[in-house]
C-alpha cells in the first residue's frame, strides 16, 4: 500500500488560465489487491451467514450476499488506486475546492460550487 501526493492541473473550457492543486492517491500492489478482495469476499460470506438468522429477510439477504461475492472480489481486485482527497483553486472564480474520495480515473470532472462552471482535473506528469 502506497500513498502519495500528486500535483494536478485544473482547466475549464470557460476560463483560459489553468490552476494547480494537489491530490492524495492510494495505490495497491497486485498481492495487496488480492488480499483486500479476499477480505471483502469473506465479509460478504460472513454477512450471508449472519443474515441466515433473520426471519423472512434471510430469503433475500443470504442469496444476495452470496451472489455479491464474485462482483465484490472482481471490483476490488481490479482497483489499482483510489483518490483519497485533495484541493484546488477554481480556474474561473478562484474558490478553493475540495475533492473527496473517489476512483482515480483521469481526467476527473468536477463542478465549482460557487460559479457552477465545470472543470477538468488532470495529473501533471
Ligand atoms: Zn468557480
Amino acid at each position: 500500500m502506497k500513498q502519495e501526493t500528486i500535483n494536478i492541473r485544473v482547466e475549464s473550457e470557460f476560463c483560459k488560465i489553468p490552476t494547480n492543486g494537489e491530490i492524495q492517491i492510494q495505490s495497491w500492489e497486485a498481492t495487496e489487491r488480492k488480499k483486500r478482495a479476499l477480505k471483502a469476499a469473506c465479509v460478504c460470506f460472513g454477512l450471508a451467514g449472519a443474515s441466515a438468522f433473520l426471519p423472512i429477510a434471510h430469503f433475500v439477504l443470504v442469496p444476495g450476499f452470496l451472489l455479491a461475492i464474485p462482483f465484490v472480489f472482481s471490483f476490488i481486485s481490479k482497483q489499482q488506486n483510489k483518490l483519497l482527497g485533495g484541493s484546488y483553486l477554481c480556474p474561473c472564480c478562484g474558490t478553493k475546492m475540495e475533492l473527496h474520495s473517489q476512483p482515480a480515473d483521469f481526467p476527473i470532472q468536477d463542478t465549482c460550487s460557487t460559479c457552477r462552471k465545470s472543470v477538468s482535473i488532470q495529473m501533471v506528469a
